[in-house]
């Protein structure tokens, strides 16, 4: 605390990231990064980006990133926005979408960046808690179950739970609500959820949000997009030319962009990561477990005779860290994000040892 800081500082309560420990030779799952390394071709390109030309500003559109993007997916380029990580695409959202008289409605659990989002920039927002079974409830986005919610925001799959929502069921809540934003965060969703871009078409009040920091294995490189109609985009580009002209640099971009179009490395891992995930999911139910049911590269478990935060910290021991929450409802579940094949022998087999 001190006597400098604008008032709002001290009223805030930043969010936590996963811990990024110095010390090598963990098997890290806390963090939900691929455990698999960027596409080689990303590599390449970023290698021989690094010349002369990093004197020079970026391109300030990141055009041919946002065009490369625009056919992947199959879009215009006015239908495209980029930022530095997804974060800073969804803090962005915040100001330009999100901030509303009625409040920003999303999940109790959920990304925890969402509230601290709502701190920042005075947004006012409500919670509607997940079912029993920690699913996401259709019903409580749909006009007629609360007040009008100034807009509305959740991932798919959703954080931590892991859990997806078909996309008829997100053309359920957009179509419901054509006077609100409906911000769609996709950062899982390559793992094995239905994908809400092909809406954007006919939806003008819908942004989905992605990330090259999972599925593409780029967290290091901070790229991160959002797709919707023109109008929403020009929203987010009049909120980024009034903040930072250059937040995608030259190497960013070019590494992004050739992740982008290596479809086949794209393919290969995330089936990989999908593979491990399901082997995981089945030996963490033999060591009697319950795990969520996961379309995303973690899952949420709990050990019914187990406390979570011990496990955590015996797992520590052994120099393996998962992710433990302290929200009541999660708080005896552990996320473990999908390692390679061995790692997660590593963690069960770990696991086996502490639970005798
Ligand atoms: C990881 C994650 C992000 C942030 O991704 P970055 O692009 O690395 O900033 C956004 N939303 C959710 C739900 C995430 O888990």
């Amino acid at each position: 605390m001190s006597r400098y800081w604008s008032p709002v500082v001290a009223g805030l309560s930043p969010y936590v990231p996963g811990e990024q420990p110095k010390l090598a030779n963990l098997v890290k799952l806390n963090t939900n990064e691929n455990p698999f390394g960027p596409s080689p071709k990303a590599l390449a390109a970023l290698r021989e980006a690094c010349d002369d030309t990093l004197r020079l500003y970026p391109d300030p559109g990141s055009d041919v990133l946002r065009q490369a993007i625009a056919r992947r997916f199959g879009i215009a380029l006015p239908q495209v926005f980029v930022g530095n990580g997804s974060d800073e695409v969804l803090a962005i959202a915040f100001q330009a979408l999100l901030k509303h008289d009625a409040p920003l409605r999303f999940p109790d659990i959920t990304y925890s960046f969402y509230p601290v989002y709502c701190g920042l920039y005075g947004v006012p927002y409500e919670v509607v808690p997940l079912t029993e079974d920690f699913r996401i409830d259709v019903r409580d986005y749909l006009p007629g179950a609360r007040s009008p919610a100034g807009a509305i925001l959740f991932p798919n799959p959703n954080a931590p739970t892991g859990r997806a929502l078909p996309r008829a069921d997100i053309e359920r809540i957009v179509a419901a609500n054509p006077d609100a934003v409906v911000v769609v965060d996709e950062a899982y969703v390559d793992f094995g959820a239905e994908s809400a871009v092909p809406l954007i078409d006919r939806y003008e009040n819908l942004l989905v949000v992605h990330t090259l920091s999972k599925s593409r294995s780029l967290a290091g490189l901070r790229v991160g997009f959002a797709m919707g109609s023109a109008a929403l985009i020009e929203g987010l580009e009049r909120v980024k030319n009034s903040f930072n002209s250059y937040p995608v640099d030259r190497l960013a971009a070019i590494g992004a962009t050739a992740a982008i179009e290596d479809e086949a490395y794209f393919e290969f891992t995330r089936s990989a990561v999908v593979q491990t995930r399901e082997a995981l999911a089945a030996s963490l139910g033999t060591l009697g477990f319950d795990v969520l049911p996961s379309a995303a590269n973690f899952v949420l478990a709990r050990h019914p005779a187990r406390d979570a935060a011990a496990l955590a910290a015996a797992l520590r021991e052994q120099g393996i860290i998962v992710r433990h929450f302290s929200h009541p409802r999660i708080a005896q579940f552990l996320r473990i994000s999908v390692g390679t094949a061995a790692e997660c022998d590593t963690l069960v087999r770990a696991l086996r040892t502490i639970l005798v």
